[in-house]
């Protein structure tokens, strides 16, 4: 028993004994990873005076948009490095993980869709310092955050996505026939260069190929863009026009989707397994002669879509325009003064006996009937293909375009709208609810908000504002 003193003694550090905690001891569980991102977002970790793990000073020159979603978790950010020649500041994301290593663990090093972080921020790391690499090989700047800035600090609530930029004041002094008047100005512009994009597509391609690309594309929107514009192009119209009934199997086994004939059907997948077996069956016969245009997996994100929108159902949708094309073409050409409701009508009336009833090509059937094509999406064709073509060709059809109600909207909208009008959600709410206003707000935001790497001190657009001609000259 004489030695339980000795050991209690052990534990009673003497004074002048006292250790300060290393920063990895200020433990990371007491703070999510949400909670670390709002600290970040909110500046408590301070901007100027980071340190790289290099010794190489870092400054966050904009600390972007915060992103809810998959992907890096704060995108079109800015960062400086003053040791450098020129100082270069470096546009992309910013990823922040409890622990360095969880750059590897969760896969980020092999996703392409990190490919842009510039700087991986992390607040622990092993007894090895790992190294930050993209899937390109790049090697990425890496801060190693000090807990200890946060103590006492609690994080803050609610923070929205974006920060309210310089002009948010400005903008919201000026009377609403004057944003409306720059807004719908903004709009009109976007849509001339969306024409222009168009019409040489339309060069390349031909008006109906260049027609079939952009549908394609908006129905991958807006995860899945790029694999829906590559199918559109290697299963161009025609072709998939005159393959019939055998087009969805050809897209399916293109798309990657087909890559096995043993598939894992939900229970009592009864019908999805015939439907299964019927297309590998006439995949397998074609897939040695197309084998090198299927898309690798990697090529879609899938998650965190509702599963109505799965890009299986889309590509259904896509057979249908392809098999309707006459009528597609005939909304164009003779929308008139209904467009919106004539092709709202059509695109949401495309039906499939098979994706009527299935999320995917393995999920059972579902009781209630599913729509191929649902109004929001319809919404974003009319807005993105069908009024700017109709335009084009008839620019009466801008009145009915400005009246045009907006979509869901997305994050780039909402994120456009508080750097020009600042949180109160009263201030940009009128400018959100057409499709056209948010059209002219996104073109201000790519123009200048993502052009800008000074964090609003030199951006123009202030000063534009007050230059511009709100009344016809
Ligand atoms: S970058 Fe320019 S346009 Fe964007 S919020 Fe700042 S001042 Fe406004």
């Amino acid at each position: 028993m004489e030695l339980a003193h000795r050991y209690a003694a052990l534990l009673t550090v003497p004074d002048g004994m006292l250790r300060e905690a290393p920063a990895e001891e200020f433990s990371s569980v007491q703070k999510s990873e949400l909670e670390l991102q709002a600290h970040w977002f909110a500046g408590d970790f301070g901007s100027s005076f980071l340190t790289a793990t290099t010794g190489e000073r870092v400054e966050v020159v904009q600390f972007g948009v915060w992103n809810h979603d998959a992907g890096p978790d704060f995108t079109e950010a800015a960062v400086r490095f003053p040791d450098r020649p020129d100082a270069p500041v470096l546009r992309g994301s910013i990823e922040l993980d409890t622990r360095a290593e969880d750059w590897e663990r969760h896969g980020h090093g092999g996703n392409a869709a990190f490919d842009d972080v510039v700087l991986h921020l992390y607040l622990q790391h092993g007894p090895r310092q790992p190294f930050t690499r993209t899937s390109q090989h790049r090697q990425v700047a890496q801060v190693h955050l000090d807990l200890r800035q946060l103590e006492h600090r609690v994080a803050p609530v609610d923070l929205p996505s974006a920060r309210p930029g310089r002009c948010s004041g400005p903008l919201r002094e000026r009377s609403a026939e004057e944003v409306r008047t720059l807004l719908t100005a903004a709009a009109q512009y976007r849509l001339q260069l969306k024409n222009r994009r168009w019409q040489r597509l339309a060069a390349v391609r031909g008006y109906d190929q260049a027609l079939f690309q952009s549908l394609a594309v908006t129905l991958g929107y807006k995860e899945n863009k790029l694999p829906f514009a590559l199918l559109a192009q290697r299963l161009p119209l025609k072709t998939l026009r005159a393959e019939g009934d055998g087009g969805m199997a050809l897209l399916l086994g293109l798309a990657g989707f087909l890559q096995t004939p043993e598939f894992s059907v939900d229970q009592d997948g009864r019908e999805a397994r015939a439907y299964l077996r019927e297309r590998w069956e006439f995949w397998w016969r074609r897939r040695s002669a197309m084998e090198r245009l299927v898309l690798p997996t990697k090529a879609w994100k899938l998650s965190g879509l509702r599963p109505v929108n799965h890009p299986q159902r889309r590509l259904a949708a896509l057979v249908q325009l392809a098999a309707r094309w006459p009528e597609v073409q005939a909304l164009i050409d003779g929308g008139g003064n209904d467009l919106a409701k004539q092709v709202t009508k059509f695109l949401t009336g495309l039906r499939d006996p098979f994706w009527d009833h299935h999320y995917t090509l393995t999920s059972a059937r579902s009781a209630r009937p599913l729509a191929l094509v649902g109004a929001a999406r319809a919404s974003e064709m009319l807005a993105n293909v069908f009024f700017p073509l109709a335009i084009a060709a008839h620019p009466v059809h801008w009145d009915a375009y400005a009246k045009l109600p907006a979509g869901t909207g997305s994050r780039r909208v909402a994120t456009a709208a508080t750097r020009l009008f600042g949180h109160d959600p009263a201030g940009a709410e009128p400018w959100l609810k057409t499709a056209a206003h948010q059209q002219g707000l996104l073109q201000i935001y790519e123009d200048f908000c993502l052009e800008d790497d000074s964090d609003c001190a030199r951006c123009t657009f202030p000063e534009r504002v007050c230059r511009f001609a709100f009344v016809r000259g």
